[in-house]
Formats: C-alpha cells, sequence, structure tokens
C-alpha cells in the first residue's frame, strides 16, 4: 500500500458489498470497453514476423466467421438470409479494410506488437464515429469492435488476462466487468474489486466470491473519484469504498481485515465436523463450482461434492467453442479434485448477462437475452454443441461419479429432447468402443424459471432430480434484473412468491422421490439456512467459501424449532414480516 497522499481528500462510495473480506491497496483504473493488451515495441527484424502474426489471426478470423456462416444456413428462411448478410460483410472486412490496412501499418511504421496496433488502430476508428450524428451508423462501430477483439483474441495465445498490466496488490476499478472479464482476474495481482455497474446475483459478484476477492459493485460515480495508483479500500461486506484513507481510517480497516482473518481461521476449525443438526439431521453441503481454480477452496472447506459446475468457464473469453477433448480434460481435472464424491455439471448456460462471442457471433443482437435463447435453448438450437458438451461429460464420467443438469428448462419436451441427444451421444461413444459408464448418469433440470417451478410435478417425472436456481428464480419470479444495481434493493428471495414457488417444486421432487438441492445464492447465506431446511431441504451447494458459515448455522439450529418457524413464514403474505420472523429465530441461536 503506498503512503496515503495527505493532499487529497479521503472519499467515500457506497455500494453493495457482494464478496465480504477488506482489501486494501492502490486503484488500477480500466478505461470503460477497452481490453488490457500488452503493448511492446518490435526490433526491425521482427516486424515480419509480426504481420505474418497478424495474417493468421485474420486468417482464423475469417475461417472461424465462415463456420458461423455455414451454421447460419440451417436457421430459418429469413434469420439465414439476415446473418448470411451480416456474415458476409464480416467476411470482406476481414479481406480488405481500414481496421486490417492500418494495424498493419502501424506495426510496419511504428513497429509495434500485432495486439497494440489493433488496439490503436480501432481507437482511432472510435474517434471518427464519435464525431457521426447518425445512429445506424454510429451503431456499425459495435461490428467493427467486434472483429477487433476477436483479433485480439486471434492473437493471443491464452486469453488477455484483464488488469494484468496492474501493479501486484492493486484494486481492480472499472465502469463494468462482466463476468468474463472476472472469470479471468488473477487473484495473485488482484486483491479487490469495485465497479459502478452490476447486481448482488450478477455472475460478476458470483465470481468474485468464488475467487475470494472483497468486491463492492453498483459504485455510484466512483470511476469519477479514482485514479491509477491511488490508496483504496474496498469493503465486500458492508459494501464500501473509499479512496485516500487517512492514517486513522487505514488503521481502523486493517484491524477490521485482521478480525475478519480471525474469524475465518475459526471458521476452518469445522471443516471435518458434520453438518448436523442439534436433534440429529444431517445436511449434505457442496460447492459451486465457475472455475478450475477454486477446487483448492472445495478441498479446503471439505464439501460434499460439487452440487453445480458452471460450465460456462470453457466457452468464455476465447473466439472458438472448445473442442470435445478440451472440454474431457477440464471436466476429469475437476473429477480428480473432488476425492471420488459427486460432480453435477450444468450444460452451458450461455446468455442473458453471460455472453460467449464464439457462440452468440451468429445470433441476432437481443437473441439470447434473458428472455431469449438462453441455456438449454440455445442447447437444443446447436445440437452439434450440446452433443460434444454430453460426450465429454460421458467421458468423464467413467473417471468418477458425474450428474448432469440442464439450465433454463420450462417446459417436459426439452428434458426429453435433451435426455434423446444424451443416449445418440452414448451409443455413439459406446460404438466407438469409447469407455464410458454402463448406466447413464442422473439427469436433472434447474428449476429456474417460475413456469418450471409451477410445473414441477410434470417435470419431475421425466428428471432425476432437481437442483433450485434461487437467483434466476427470483429474477424472473418478481421481473428484477440480477445484475442491475438499480433495483438490487427490490431483489427478494423472502417475497412469499419466491418462497412458494422454492416450497412447490421441493414437495414435488419429495413426492416424486427424487433428489432435490438447492444451489441458488440464498443457499450459501446462513441467513437463509433455517429456512431451507424448514422447508424440507438437505441439500444445499454454494461458493465454497461459505461452506463453513453455513455449517455452524446448522449446527446450531434445532430442526424441530426450524420446520415450526418455516410453517409460520409460509402463512405470512408480506415480506417484511417474514423477513423479521426469520431473523428474530436466527437471533435465538
Ligand atoms: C440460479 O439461477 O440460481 C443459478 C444457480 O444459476 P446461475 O446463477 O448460474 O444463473
Ligand atoms: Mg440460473
Amino acid at each position: 500500500m503506498p503512503k496515503t497522499r495527505r493532499s487529497l481528500k479521503e472519499a467515500h462510495f457506497d455500494g453493495l458489498g457482494v464478496s465480504p473480506g477488506i482489501a486494501i491497496g492502490p486503484a488500477h483504473v480500466r478505461e470503460s470497453g477497452a481490453i488490457d493488451v500488452p503493448e511492446y515495441p518490435i526490433a526491425k527484424r521482427n516486424v515480419e514476423r509480426e504481420r505474418q502474426r497478424l495474417k493468421e489471426a485474420v486468417a482464423r478470423a475469417r475461417a472461424q466467421i465462415g463456420r458461423l456462416a455455414q451454421k447460419a444456413k440451417s436457421l430459418s428462411g429469413a434469420a439465414a438470409e439476415e446473418t448470411g448478410l451480416l456474415l458476409d460483410a464480416y467476411l470482406q472486412m476481414l479481406k480488405d479494410s481500414r481496421l486490417i490496412r492500418g494495424t498493419d501499418h502501424r506495426i510496419r511504421d511504428q513497429r509495434i506488437n500485432a495486439e497494440a496496433a489493433v488496439q490503436a488502430e480501432m481507437s482511432e476508428i472510435a474517434q471518427a464515429f464519435a464525431t457521426l450524428k447518425d445512429a445506424y451508423i454510429s451503431a456499425r462501430l459495435e461490428d467493427i469492435r467486434g472483429i477487433a477483439n476477436r483479433l485480439l483474441l486471434n492473437l493471443s495465445a491464452s486469453p488477455v488476462r484483464p488488469f494484468s498490466n496492474a501493479v501486484k496488490g492493486s484494486i481492480a476499478i472499472a465502469g463494468q466487468l462482466t463476468p468474463a472479464d472476472t472469470a479471468q482476474i488473477d487473484p495473485e495481482r488482484i486483491v479487490g474489486l469495485a465497479a459502478m455497474l452490476g447486481g448482488a446475483e450478477s455472475h460478476t459478484a458470483i465470481m468474485a466470491r468464488a475467487l475470494g476477492l472483497p468486491a463492492v459493485l453498483g459504485v455510484n460515480s466512483l470511476q469519477l473519484g479514482i485514479r491509477t495508483g491511488d490508496p483504496v479500500i474496498v469493503d465486500g461486506t458492508v459494501g464500501r469504498v473509499v479512496v485516500n484513507p487517512t492514517e486513522e481510517t487505514l488503521a481502523a480497516y486493517e484491524r477490521r481485515h485482521e478480525e475478519y482473518l480471525r474469524e475465518t481461521q475459526k471458521l476452518a476449525r469445522l471443516r471435518d465436523l458434520p453438518a448436523v443438526t442439534r436433534d440429529g439431521i444431517e445436511a449434505t453441503l457442496q460447492a459451486n463450482v465457475e472455475l478450475p481454480i477454486e477446487l483448492e477452496m472445495v478441498q479446503q472447506v471439505g464439501a460434499a461434492g460439487i452440487g453445480l459446475l458452471r460450465s460456462e468457464f470453457l466457452f468464455m473469453n476465447r473466439a472458438d467453442s472448445p473442442p470435445e477433448d478440451e472440454q474431457y480434460k477440464a471436466l476429469v481435472e475437476i473429477i480428480d479434485g473432488v476425492n471420488g464424491a459427486t460432480v453435477t455439471i450444468r450444460t452451458l448456460d450461455i446468455g442473458g448477462e453471460k455472453p460467449a462471442p464464439a457462440l452468440l457471433g451468429h445470433l441476432k443482437e437481443g437473441a439470447a437475452s434473458a428472455l431469449g435463447l438462453r441455456g438449454i435453448r440455445l442447447s437444443l438450437a446447436t445440437p452439434e454443441l450440446l452433443e460434444a458438451q454430453f460426450r465429454a461429460i460421458l467421458r468423464a464420467g467413467a473417471k468418477g461419479h458425474v450428474r448432469i443438469l440442464l439450465p433454463m428448462v420450462s417446459t417436459v419436451s426439452e428434458v426429453r429432447r435433451a435426455r434423446e441427444i444424451l443416449k445418440e451421444a452414448a451409443a455413439k461413444l459406446r460404438r466407438r468402443r469409447i469407455p464410458i459408464s454402463d448406466t447413464l448418469p442422473p439427469l436433472g433440470v434447474m428449476i429456474e424459471v417460475p413456469g418450471a417451478a409451477l410445473a414441477a410435478d410434470a417435470l419431475a417425472q421425466s428428471s432425476d432430480f432437481f437442483a433450485i436456481g434461487s437467483n434466476d428464480l427470483t429474477m424472473y419470479t418478481l421481473a428484477i434484473d440480477r445484475g442491475n444495481e438499480h433495483v438490487a434493493h427490490l431483489f427478494d428471495p423472502l417475497h412469499p412468491a419466491v418462497l412458494r414457488l422454492i416450497q412447490f417444486s421441493a414437495e414435488a421432487a419429495l413426492r416424486a422421490r427424487i433428489p432435490v438441492s438447492i444451489c441458488g445464492e440464498m443457499a450459501g447465506d446462513p441467513r437463509y439456512t433455517a429456512l431451507l431446511m424448514g422447508l424440507g431441504f438437505r441439500e444445499l451447494s454454494m461458493t465454497a467459501m461459505s461452506i463453513p458459515k453455513v455449517k455452524r448455522r446448522i449446527r446450531d439450529m434445532n430442526l424441530g424449532a426450524a420446520d415450526r418457524r418455516a410453517r409460520l413464514i409460509m402463512d405470512q403474505v408480506d415480506s417484511g414480516r417474514i423477513a423479521t420472523l426469520l431473523d428474530d429465530f436466527n437471533a435465538l441461536a
């Protein structure tokens, strides 16, 4: 931490504390929309080699878009034609355009690396567009930026890590951090995050918790007050960012940071104790995993397997989709990391706030919005992708216990179709004598769309298990965007409508005698544990870091009393009253 600059006044910015803990360090401010790319000079003798790198990146981009164009042909009439025209324009742009020519000239004349040249050329083009008044023409800038970003992805041997040029121990400050950005952050370099946009249940928040980085999102006017190098404190527990702290403020936060670490160490002692209530009922606490880097934490906290593996990490930050073998290897690594416990692998849940350029390139804007071609819908629209993912899972399943989970299901027919594709994938592998287990892995569904919750009885007949996704279930039931800081205060899983849908789904599963777990963020907050146990849940899956806190709550709890309180809560019609009844009950523990 650099010395506090006495000339600058301490400033406070409040937002949503989305990942607990305190981080202290110099700010690294990222300009909005920019991707961090390495920049370095090129020796004269290496200029041709660098131009060749650009040529290869362009050729790869052409091949990728060519493949998308092939896929687009299978779309229905008008969509095929429109998408085809758009992709042709992209191909043309990659053949001869100011972006490509200008980048090449910059490498040659300024002797800089190809990534830096693409970035510089793109900013010059963006500046020229900024003076245009015509909205349609201005919007074309995004097409050019899309091509430039594709080139940047193709140029980097490994994906460009955001904030990779920040000094070690920095606090990342940005207007917006996408889940894909956050997934790439190196926790050895960045110790905390703050951004102007984002809600507590956004995937960016989930990623920050997964990486154990204290984070505050939805901080109004944050960037106006901070410059790179300013000393900053991020208090992710309370939701506050302090810039240019005085010596006294700094000392107070350092004490709180130590307290937080002591508490974490105390909780770590629960590792090998069972999650059992005072009256002897045991729960299974599993981990939600977003990134392989979390496996260490999963082991450290003694998680009973993985209740939700968000497979999106395999598809993010790349310009193509991962080949089956690559997916297989990544899954085997995760299966090997849980010592024989079950790994619940969710098929791709791209769409909404989690875009993946490789898959969405051929879709029109908005097609994969929160109400669009998201999750299982996108998978069923691109069956070859789903089949490749199933094949990778089936092969990995020969190395341990796996279950398959389908996201964003809303109809029984989606489950049936997915099961057919799974069976076809298994049959193909068997014909090729590739080892898979004798029985197919259980195929379950996420209950996260209100319609799925209301049809839970029917879905339970065609599913092997349920996992309740309270994040999306709350979002869709209350019409509140989970990633939007303006409505974050209204996002309330204690709303009676949400609780009734959760209860109805859990009861449908119990009646059909299929396992049911809950894996939304609610499951990892000890405030809700007694209510969830009272509603009948015995399997809870959460970010690994939350397991000790939830375990402590369960060990302090009498399930008989929790059952009674849950019944009382479910008779209420007002979420304020529900919150009081729950908080009073928790205070007795
Ligand atoms: C959910 O919606 O609750 C869930 C667990 O899925 P995700 O957060 O990945 O959308
Ligand atoms: Mg979800």
